[in-house]
């Protein structure tokens, strides 16, 4: 039998919730989990707006025009990325200006959005990979100082904070996905949160087709926008997964620490890090492996296909991608991809099975 990477938690709490609302939540009630859901979530990140979506991609699309993003702007990311944070730059006639990670955390680095800054530059986007925690006390100086937007990407990083603050409560606004191999799911969707009110008033009426809240005439768009919200069954399955939000984020911590443990003699390998005063909401339990090591990506994927075991390689840098084909000399962006590999971590993965997978790793850095 295969291990797979990643599935979803379904308990009987989100079959209850979906099917209330396919039995119930139609016509007066057909918002009813969808407000229920950015409610408890809003409470849940400690901010003030939030706007379920269809995908996190949308949110950040909606987000960035809400910024007013478009052609002859550039914003800046990490090379190291999901397509889905560059997208929408590009959809909106933006450039996206990709830069590298740091060795240590794997997230943008903050000297090279400095160097990167210009008189075009609007926004820059920080994604917690992995789990992994930006430096965003820097990130913030940096921005403030240029007077640009800083927004973070925190798909991955539901449950990770610094000090009291969550990741995706740090900046102007904030992404996360509930795509099936996230932490928390709603099978696709996603939510845009804010504590700034007039950035939510616009992301709203683009939500909302352009319509404002403060227009009475019915059916009455105010300025093309979009169409990218969640549907009300999908928001019943992400209030009931919020509601085992705590036992959700301890599992994947406790999958981490035990990769972490089992594989602590090797000094050669490196998982995601927990710097002090902050928690690893560990989404991605990922093994980077020392150069020294000689284990490369081909290597890795070989020996966890053979033993049944579903990998997934460290993203691609972005600029490496035909479409973007930039060869930019973003050095770990390029590098630690090649030597890297996430590992299992679905929440109903057996101790017996992390062990398993541990214990191909030590063979491996064992016997090359
Ligand atoms: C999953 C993910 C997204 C996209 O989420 P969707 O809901 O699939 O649009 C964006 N950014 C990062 C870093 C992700 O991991």
């Amino acid at each position: 039998m295969k291990i797979p990477y990643t599935k979803p938690s379904i308990t009987n709490l989100e079959v209850e919730y979906a099917c209330d609302a396919a039995a119930t939540g139609w016509g007066d009630k057909c918002y009813e989990y969808i407000h229920k859901f950015e409610k408890a979530f809003a409470k849940y990140l400690g901010v003030k707006h939030c706007i379920a979506t269809s995908s996190c991609t949308g949110a950040m699309h909606m987000g960035l025009h809400a910024l007013g993003i478009g052609p002859g702007d550039e914003v800046i990311l990490a090379d190291t990325n999901w397509i889905a944070t560059a997208a929408p730059i590009v959809h909106l006639g933006a450039k996206p200006v990709f830069v590298d990670i740091l060795s240590n955390t794997w997230c943008i680095d903050p000297e090279k959005v400095k160097a990167s800054i210009n008189s075009r530059t609007k926004a820059v986007i920080a994604t917690h990979l992995y789990g992994n925690l930006c430096e965003i006390e820097k990130l913030k100086h940096i921005c403030s100082d240029a007077n640009i937007n800083l927004i973070e990407d925190a798909a991955e990083a539901i449950g990770s904070s610094i000090g009291t603050k969550k990741a995706g409560a740090m900046s102007e606004f904030s992404t996360f996905s509930f795509h099936g191999s996230k932490t928390i799911t709603t099978g696709e969707g996603g939510i845009l949160a804010t504590n700034n009110s007039e950035i939510y008033d616009k992301a709203f009426t683009l939500s909302n087709h352009g319509r404002s809240k403060h227009q009475n005439k019915q059916f009455w768009p105010d300025e093309v926008g979009y169409k990218f919200k969640m549907s009300n069954v999908q928001a019943a399955i992400g209030l009931a997964q919020l509601k085992r939000i705590e036992t959700l984020i301890l599992r994947k911590r406790a999958i981490l620490e035990q990769y972490k443990y089992n594989l602590k003699d090797l000094t050669a390998v490196s998982m995601n890090p927990e710097l002090s005063g902050t928690i690893n909401g560990a989404w991605m339990p990922t093994a980077v492996f020392d150069k020294s090591l000689g284990i490369g990506q081909k290597r890795l994927l070989q020996v966890f296909a053979e033993q049944k075991i579903d990998a997934r390689v460290f993203f691609w840098p972005l600029s490496s991608l035909p479409m973007f084909k930039e060869n930019l000399l973003n050095r770990n962006s390029y590098d630690i991809p090649t030597r890297s590999i996430n590992l299992p971590s679905f929440h109903d993965i057996r101790d017996d099975q992390i062990n398993q997978i541990s214990e191909i790793i030590i063979k491996l850095v064992a016997n090359g």
